[in-house]
């Protein structure tokens, strides 16, 4: 029905109506965070871990499951990156989505692991899908790394003003693949964001999941990151061998409270029982034993109680489908609504960015500019925010990292409905996210004498930062204050 009526306003046979527009569109929640989602999948490979919790399917990329909704799509395209990125624009415009800003979330395991070569043309092959190039095969093994990044840089270049534009994009690996080479790649390709397999902080549980690192491989490579501007995430296990309900609730605090974690985003995913992985051996010997839904609901408000603001929960469960976990509480798909359920009943708030995002309600009378100050990694952190007076909606975030002689804006997003790039939002384009970064050129010049800023930025966001007095200097927006 959208596209028909798509079609009438397209033909003039109708005028624009947004009540009817809003009517028919599926599912609006999917671009009320400012921008869309779209994941895309790397080809199965080899990993290099041995994690005995770890489902091990063939043709499928480590970690991941036939049946997980994005392993599904992306199995029936080939991997194809262009064909997987092309796809979800279609679908989510054809659905009524404005899909102009796209945040792209590579997944598919370790991608540090892969080839040099594999990893660039990859990256240049969701570029060319954004930047609307017809396709075509495109093989890369012949060609250089030189000529690959030309390539992509020539992509990018293009996607500065382009219709589709890459807002952001983030890759998941191993903590233990992050060097200073890892990182500038990274950079290089684009990333804003990067994911890394935590899984635990204690040594005992790592090396008992033959996880292959330990907990300094994710100290490293939080402080790594963190200093070349990337937005960290960390993705936790719960419910691992050796571990308990009192331990796991341990290592979030510890994550919250001890500087050398302090990760930007956080992914929760209880550990799923599958038959295909080495922990089901164990658990047949009956040395190991899934929480019940009673004991993770429980647990994961415990870890909500203590998240601080400047942290994002982004997900507390995996997309596993229910039939191939064995048994426990990581069946339950809607944890998160059955979560949210309870703590509305109990008549509090967890302090997340997640759930205080503004999203479809109306706009507060008095909205305010809050500041919260922190240590990560011996650095400091300055966590800006508009927010209502009771710090219940959050209208707009910015991360400012000061590192000796240098500050770095590592994150500047406004929430609210995604709306086209020139047109006026509710939320977005108010002017929120311009007042938050100009307050970080002060602070960064009158608090700490620093005279030049940086901010690491998607590259459709290029532009924006140029109308602001950036111009591109090694991989990064820059200004001189
Ligand atoms: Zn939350």
């Amino acid at each position: 029905m959208l596209k028909v009526y798509h079609n009438l306003i397209k033909n003039k046979r109708l005028k624009e109506d947004r009540a009817i527009e809003n009517l028919l569109r599926v599912r609006p929640v999917r671009s009320l965070s400012g921008v869309i989602n779209v994941s895309v999948l790397t080809k199965p490979y080899t990993c290099p871990g041995t994690c005995t919790f770890c489902p091990k399917e063939e043709n499928i990329p480590k970690s991941y499951l036939s049946g997980e909704p994005a392993v599904e799509r992306a199995k029936r395209l080939k991997y194809d990156p262009y064909i997987q990125v092309k796809k979800r624009i279609d679908v989510l415009e054809s659905t009524g989505h404005n899909a102009e800003k796209i945040d792209l979330r590579v997944i598919g395991g370790t991608w540090s692991y892969y080839n040099t070569k594999y990893k660039i043309w990859f990256v240049k092959r969701c570029f060319d899908a954004c930047n609307e190039i017809e396709y075509k095969k495109e093989p890369y093994s012949n060609k250089t790394i030189k000529e690959l990044f030309k390539e992509l840089e020539k992509a990018q270049k293009l996607n500065e003003s382009t219709r589709y534009r890459i807002i952001g994009l983030s890759f998941e690996t191993r903590p233990d693949f992050i060097n200073e080479k890892e990182v500038f790649e990274m950079r290089r390709l684009g990333a804003t964001k990067i994911e890394i397999g935590v899984q635990s902080v204690y040594n005992n549980i790592l090396k008992k999941t033959k996880r292959g690192h330990d907990v300094n491989a994710t100290i490293k490579a939080t402080r790594l990151l963190k200093n070349a501007g990337f937005k960290v995430s960390y993705q936790i296990m719960l419910n691992l061998p050796l571990s308990n309900i009192e331990k796991d609730l341990n290592m979030a605090r510890e994550l919250f409270k001890n500087e050398k974690f302090k990760p930007d985003y956080l992914k929760i995913y209880p550990c799923a029982l599958v038959r295909s992985s080495e922990l089901y051996k164990d658990y047949k010997k009956g040395n190991y034993k899934p929480y019940t839904e009673r004991e993770l609901i429980d647990l994961i408000k415990s870890i909500k109680k203590e998240v601080p603001y400047y942290t994002r929960i982004e997900r507390i469960i995996r997309d596993i489908p229910a039939p191939l976990i064995v048994e426990g509480g990581a069946k339950t798909s809607n944890l998160r609504q059955i979560i949210d359920r309870e703590i509305q009943k109990e008549n509090w708030k967890c302090k997340c960015i997640r759930c205080r995002e503004i999203r479809a309600q109306k706009q507060d009378k008095d909205i305010k500019m809050f500041r919260e100050n922190y240590l990560a990694q011996s650095q400091n952190e300055i966590f800006l925010s508009f927010e209502d007076n009771k710090r219940n909606h959050l209208y707009s975030v910015l991360r400012l990292r000061i590192t000796p002689n240098m500050a770095m804006i590592r994150e500047v997003h406004t929430y609210g409905e995604s709306k086209k790039i020139k047109e006026k939002g509710e939320v977005q384009h108010k002017g929120f996210g311009k007042a938050l970064i100009s307050e970080a050129e002060k602070i960064t010049k009158q608090e700490f004498n620093i005279n030049k800023i940086y901010v690491i930025s998607g590259v459709g966001v290029r532009d924006y930062y140029r109308k602001l007095g950036y111009r591109l200097e090694n991989y990064y927006m820059v200004k001189d204050l």
